[in-house]
């Protein structure tokens, strides 16, 4: 549940101190397709960890390459063909360049976003050429030599029909996740991902889920199956990969974090529940291993239920330079809980194991990449939290990469004064990551449930789950950014505080405005991080005085006028929230977020896109991972691991699909034999 996205507007952090003196003319952004901006990411620190630790991150980042695949085909069922093809031609360009480029522009948008569904709107973009120019192009790349995954006895143009309309047809499978469907639409049935195989809400009401997390729900013969992700199970030839590779990282491992690591194997083993919860136990309590991973099914924003848990891995190491501000927050994690401006029945008495670190990511795949959370607190299991805590990561080094790659005229033309811009120059990027800190470290990890709910939230509150959980989180974050305890900690200087505090609110204020640019279509939102922006500014527009909308020379601005007004309305709201979570109450929520949070006004998102294209910024962000490679003996035995940066998505796309070649096509011809058998028994039917 629990992960923060890049906020909205531009900068992050500003703090460049301790860079390398190079970094100015290093490149950050390396291109531009369409809205997305592709941005490669550095991680500086890996050089100089000792060689053990630069071997174990070599096996877990084979681990996170291992399992990309099992994240493309739960995105999608036909994303692992039109991959195959996309790249068959692109790895043998064809004559007609007008065609190429547009398969190239596809390509990389389908490479950023994990297939072809905007990975902010949910909403499926596609080919600008025709079927016969494409048609043209992968017979050229075939008659060269290319590979198409053709299935036993297809021709390359009975391939390209089958996957014709996912290619080029918006319509169909218009929506990767839809949680807000037409009147009389399921949500399930209305979400083109893979996670569901002809099921209905209906269908899963009464259906006893053994493998809630990590299983594929498949109707069968009117019967409902859970297709398990497990060795042996759905998977099995990408799982089989990834947990070779974590042996191998266990002789590198300190003994907490081998623990973790052998306990996640064991629930790669079998699936169940119990051996889940003991890698989400072992895990949080290895606290202080200087690498650390993220393997497995874990975040649930692409399942419209919020139950099935999608692929993801990170690899990365604390930054041990800027940990020490949010090891401070962590530290008063219990103040905080005492000062909360919610009912006390819903204070911890006794809050503990959050932990709380400024890493840098050297991979993240599946789920994490190549757009990537800027901070991650895990497990989600709201049991395992209270009894165990929670770790909590700010990624660094995407924060610096989003920041160098950004222009700076996305800060002033949402700023309604010269004065505004200037704050948010100078403290925006500052405000932001203390903000984010104040997340995860201290918002997600407070608050308890009613006694009495007797269930997981997530299973009363639903779709609206994820978007109360990130409104919670925001909301404990501004609340106390103005608070004098961040002065008292050394976390602002006093002289400054009312000028973060200005900079930060003013920042959230514009960010409902900022954000629609990424929504092209439709007038709905569906991201609930966005969600819960929308939610929250709106409201404190309709309950306080804190925000003012103006329109000067036919743009809008949402200006903060009375940074007093604004957290008491917080404080009301987060009062609120936290008791819509605490009690499950699930109308309550969903009235929250269909009055302030989802819908919006055309015209207003057309002004901003116009606004935003005339400065030619992104909406959003993928990055070129670093490469890693080993060094090896005369004898081929592994002596270290340098790290290069390929500063080229296309090369770095294909070298990860060539890794993971044999256990794809292993899956594949699994997947046929399936077929055939459903095939047949439809027949005998
Ligand atoms: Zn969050």
């Amino acid at each position: 549940m629990l992960r923060g996205l890049l906020a909205m507007t531009a900068a992050m952090s500003i703090s460049c101190s301790g860079s390398n003196p190079a970094d100015s003319e290093r490149k950050y952004l390396l291109e531009r397709v369409d809205e997305a901006a592709v941005v490669q990411l550095y991680a500086d620190g890996f050089e100089a960890l000792p060689v053990d630790q630069r071997m174990l991150i070599w096996h877990l980042y084979q681990a996170a390459i291992a399992g990309r695949d099992i994240f493309y085909d739960q995105r999608y069922a036909h994303n692992l063909d039109m991959r195959d093809v996309l790249e068959a031609i692109l790895s043998r360009p064809s004559g007609d360049a007008e065609t190429h480029a547009e398969i190239v522009r596809y390509t990389k948008l389908f490479w950023v976003n994990t297939g072809p569904y905007n990975n902010l709107t949910a909403r499926k973009f596609v080919l600008r050429c025709t079927p016969q120019q494409f048609a043209a192009a992968a017979h050229a790349a075939a008659g060269k030599g290319a590979k198409f995954p053709l299935r036993r006895g297809e021709s390359i143009d009975a391939l390209l029909a089958r996957l014709q309309p996912m290619f080029f047809d918006a319509l169909v499978d218009p929506s990767v996740t839809t949680k807000t469907p037409p009147a009389g639409r399921d949500i399930l049935q209305a979400s083109s991902n893979n996670l569901y195989l002809d099921v209905t809400m209906k269908d899963v009401d009464g259906f006893d889920e053994r493998y809630p997390l990590n299983s594929r729900l498949v109707k069968k013969n009117g019967k409902m199956v859970e297709e398990v992700y497990r060795l042996g199970g759905r998977y099995d030839p990408q799982i089989r990969e990834v947990t070779r590779h974590l042996e191998a990282a266990i002789p590198f491992a300190t003994e907490p974090m081998g623990k973790a690591l052998r306990a996640l194997i064991q629930w790669y083993r079998t699936g169940e529940e119990r051996d889940r919860r003991a890698y989400d136990i072992a895990w949080v309590a290895d606290k202080s291993s200087p690498v650390d991973t993220i393997n497995g099914f874990t975040e649930v924003y692409l399942d419209a239920r919020g139950i099935k848990g999608a692929w993801e891995a990170l690899v990365y190491y604390v930054n041990t330079k800027k940990t020490s501000a949010i090891k401070k927050l962590a530290a008063e994690a219990q103040w905080f809980e005492n000062h909360m401006p919610w009912d006390r029945k819903y204070c911890k008495d006794n809050v503990q194991g959050i932990t709380a670190n400024v890493i840098d990511v050297v991979i993240e795949t599946g789920d994490a990449g190549p757009v990537t959370p800027i901070g991650i607190n895990l497990p989600n299991e709201q049991e395992v939290r209270e009894q165990y805590g929670s770790k909590s990561v700010s990624i660094s080094n995407v924060n610096e990469a989003y920041d160098r790659s950004m222009d700076a005229g996305f800060r002033s033309e949402f700023s309604w004064s010269e004065d505004e811009a200037a704050r948010a120059r100078r403290w925006q990027g500052f405000a932001h990551e203390l903000t984010t800190d104040l997340h995860e470290v201290i918002g997600h990890a407070s608050g308890k449930m009613h006694g009495e709910l007797g269930c997981a939230p997530q299973t009363v509150l639903k779709e609206q789950y994820s978007a109360i959980e990130e409104s919670r989180a925001d909301l404990v974050a501004l609340y106390f950014l103005p608070d004098p305890k961040m002065v008292e900690m050394g976390l602002i200087g006093s002289a400054d505080h009312a000028d973060v505090v200005q900079a930060g609110y003013e920042n959230y204020a514009r960010t409902p405005l900022v954000q629609l640019r990424r929504i092209r279509e439709g007038t709905t939102i569906e991201e609930d991080h966005m969600r819960n922006r929308q939610m929250i500014v709106h409201w404190l527009m309709a309950n306080t005085k804190a925000i003012e909308k103006r329109v000067r020379d036919r743009k809008t601005y949402h200006v903060m006028v009375d940074a007093k007004a604004f957290r008491d309305g917080v404080a009301r709201l987060l009062a609120e929230v936290q008791r819509i979570k605490a009690n499950g109450d699930y109308p309550a929520a969903k009235a929250l977020f269909e009055t302030y949070g989802i819908h919006f006004d055309a015209a207003l998102r057309d002004e901003i896109v116009a606004r935003v294209d005339k400065l030619k910024l992104p909406s959003y962000t993928g990055f070129v991972q670093p490469k890693l490679e080993p060094v090896r003996d005369a004898d081929g035995t592994i002596r270290d691991v340098k790290v290069t940066y390929p500063q080229d998505l296309t090369t770095q796309m294909l070298e990860y699909s060539e890794a993971t070649r044999v256990s794809r096509e292993q899956f594949r011809a699994s997947q046929t034999t399936a077929l055939s058998d459903s095939v047949e028994g439809r027949q005998g039917r």
